[in-house]
């Protein structure tokens, strides 16, 4: 309780479409997610999990209702967020090939943004990546591979790597082990665990119960 709230989202309301054939998908849903938390939003398929997710993330702006980010008010869309307050949210997709570019090496994923985003030189910002890869459990042989030359799991590992350099505050996985077998999935999930152990707040969705716990 005494823990500082992160993320706010008052009376969200979302519609796709407009007209006849509007949808509502998301009807007033109001949530508060604190510092350090692990926030699971699960529901069954269809019930508009995603859509939320895609709210946080800017990727579709709500029709009625706020969002706020410490306290700071967040815009509908990405697109008229400051870059910090990009970079403070983070978000991995059940599929892993929706996040990465397939003719960029694994390497130059993870370090360009470290580069456009905190200035690092390019050799400073290479040896960061390969850190990185270590902290998923990837050997740093991996940073000259294309996204094709990985496994599933493998490549969500990188999807993640790839959003924690960014050293955001919130990390938010939609259905993270959806397309992964068994153990991939895990591997996955004691990342996620690794990750909320060092202090990030994690919003997981998921219309599995077993993932939520
Ligand atoms: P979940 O992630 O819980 O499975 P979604 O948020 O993806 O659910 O979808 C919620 C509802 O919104 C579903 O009925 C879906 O068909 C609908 N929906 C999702 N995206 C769109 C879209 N771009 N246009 C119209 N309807 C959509
Ligand atoms: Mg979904």
């Amino acid at each position: 309780a005494d823990r500082a709230p992160v993320l706010l989202l008052d009376q969200v309301s979302v519609v796709y479409g407009s007209g006849p054939r509007s949808f509502r998908a998301v009807r007033g849903v109001s949530f508060e997610i604190k510092e350090g938390e692990v926030f699971a939003l699960v529901g069954e398929s269809g019930s508009g999990k995603s859509t939320l997710a895609r709210v946080i993330s800017g990727l579709v702006a709500p029709e009625t209702g706020s969002i706020s980010l410490r306290g700071e008010s967040l815009a509908g869309a990405v697109k008229h967020r400051s870059a910090e307050q990009r970079r403070l949210i983070q978000y991995i997709f059940q599929n892993p090939d929706a996040s990465l570019n397939p003719r960029a090496r694994i390497g130059e994923a993870i370090a360009r943004p470290l580069v456009h985003f905190f200035g690092r030189q390019a050799a400073k910002a290479r040896e960061e990546a390969g850190d990185a890869l270590r902290d998923v459990r990837l050997e740093e042989s991996y940073a000259v591979r294309f996204p094709d030359q990985l496994s599933g799991g493998e490549r969500q590992r990188v999807a993640i790597a790839r959003a924690v350099v960014m050293r955001p505050v919130v990390l938010l996985a939609d259905e993270p082990t959806g397309n992964l077998d068994r153990n991939s999935g895990a591997q996955v999930l004691a990342l996620l665990d690794e990750l909320h152990a060092q202090g990030l707040t994690l919003i997981v969705v998921t219309h599995d119960p077993a993932v939520a716990r």
